[in-house]
């Protein structure tokens, strides 16, 4: 099974005719709102490609429409608490051309708190996987438990802070990034991302694919994107990690895990939207590429 520590957000999109200045009052001529937060959409990708997933969370009192599609979209929502705090959310300004201006509030995402952790974990088993990202609390404390408990641990170090991703450091089993990641990572450590200590890394490097480097082998291997009509990149990191979390899971070996991921993310980028639309596995896997 797979532990996802991770955020659960709702995306507000307004549609505008410009994005606001400042001391500018705008009317929105359109309202949508959407499941998110890296968290969420990482558990759907990872439920959808066959996984059991435990997502620890929490939301407000005015998120239980969230713990809901989550439930709906195949993920146990069981450690998922109600706290006193807002629901995570995004409130998304999206202009005539397309650009938009995004102010994310982290709510209920960052409450989340040490003992909701080993109530959640003390249902993992020996081999369990943990994921986290950086958009909760209680990330260090999840890593070290999960440890203590002989779990895999898997970071994606999305949104990118160089003290969360060095806090979990010695914990972690596989570490994802993307390219702007690796680079800030290698900046603020001194060391390339695959020499510090993490026995898998995998860098995403968007419409080149991804490397996969095996610390212990010593070991850099390539795997090319598929060629697609991207119109979208939003969520397709997300979609990567879940799915080759999923697969790792359920006993894949690393290459035939990427190999995977890659599709549903190719996928992923001919899409709108993120949570709602990520690919499942049968689609993954009868997908025909160029
Ligand atoms: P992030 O979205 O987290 O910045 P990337 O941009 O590296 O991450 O994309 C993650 C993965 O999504 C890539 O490894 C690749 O598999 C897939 N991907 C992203 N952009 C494209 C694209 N233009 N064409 C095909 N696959 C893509």
């Amino acid at each position: 099974a797979i532990w996802n520590l991770g955020s659960i957000n709702a995306d507000m999109v307004y549609a505008v005719p410009h994005l606001p200045g400042p001391g500018e009052t705008l009317a929105a001529t359109g309202l949508e709102r959407f499941l998110g937060g890296k968290g969420a959409n990482m558990s759907v990708a990872a439920a959808r490609a066959g996984a059991h997933v435990a997502h620890i969370g929490a939301v407000g009192a005015d998120g239980g429409w969230a713990v809901e599609r989550l439930t709906e979209y195949g993920v146990d929502t069981r450690f998922v608490a109600r706290l006193d705090h807002a629901t995570g959310h995004a409130i998304i300004a999206v202009d005539d051309a397309g650009e938009n201006q995004i102010i994310l509030f982290p709510g209920a995402n960052r409450q989340i708190g040490e003992a909701q952790l080993g109530e959640a974990l003390g249902g993992a088993s020996d081999g369990d996987i943990l994921l986290i990202q950086n958009e909760t609390s209680a990330q260090r404390a999840a890593a070290h438990l999960a440890r203590e408990r002989g779990l895999r641990v898997c970071y994606a170090a999305a949104p990118f802070d160089a003290q969360a991703v060095q806090a979990v450091l010695p914990y972690l089993d596989l570490l994802i990034l993307n390219q702007v990641e690796a680079a800030q990572l290698q900046e603020a450590t001194g060391s390339p991302p695959e020499k510090l200590g993490v026995r898998d890394v995998i860098v995403t490097l968007g419409a080149q694919g991804a490397a996969h480097f095996d610390s212990e082998a010593g070991t850099r291997r390539d795997y090319p994107a598929h060629r697609v009509e991207a119109v979208d990149t939003t969520g397709a990191g997300d979609t990567f990690t879940g799915y080759v979390l999923a697969a790792l899971d359920l006993g894949l070996p690393m290459p035939q895990a990427i190999g995977q991921a890659m599709r549903a993310a190719a996928l992923m980028v001919m899409r709108h939207g993120t949570a709602d639309v990520i690919p499942d596995l049968k689609e993954v896997l009868e997908a025909r590429f160029a």
